[in-house]
């Protein structure tokens, strides 16, 4: 979905709290959601920059790298990104400066407010996935006497 930031972007200060219910699955990269994609979301208005905190949660299906089993897990993601309206225009323009570090990627609002919800949530789901995919039978092998 699209979230509109709108109010938000009115005056530096304005904070808001998001509470959705995606339906989204990311199935071609390896993230199928069972359950919509719960996302809490507090975002506040820092001038020339947005900070977005929150978390993304959903149930996975995931298939287990030891039995080969496929198996449902809860997935929470956390989630900490910034955003602007005002990056410079690719190949260096007169922009407003922002300082852009590496590990700080800053993501575009568009031109009519809005930014892309789900490709946020996409993003952190997907660096939430365990490298290693161990269904709970293989964790927890059953230990009866035989
Ligand atoms: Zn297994």
């Amino acid at each position: 979905m699209k979230l509109d930031l709108t109010d938000l972007l009115r005056n530096p200060g304005n904070e808001a709290d998001i509470a959705e219910e995606l339906k989204v699955n990311f199935a071609e990269d390896g993230l199928k959601t069972t359950s919509p994609v719960r996302v809490k979301l507090h975002l506040v208005n820092a001038g020339p920059l947005v900070l977005m905190d929150g978390t993304a949660e959903s149930n996975v299906e995931l298939k287990c790298s030891r039995c080969g089993n496929d198996f449902i897990t809860s997935l929470a993601a956390d989630i900490s990104e910034e955003y602007s309206k005002f990056l410079p225009p690719a190949g260096g323009g007169k922009g407003q400066e922002i300082e852009l570090r590496d590990e700080d990627f800053v993501y575009r609002i568009e031109a009519d407010n809005t930014l892309d919800l789900n490709e946020t949530v996409r993003q952190n789901l997907i660096l939430a996935l365990p490298l290693q995919t161990i269904c709970e039978d293989c964790k927890n092998p059953s230990t009866g006497s035989g």
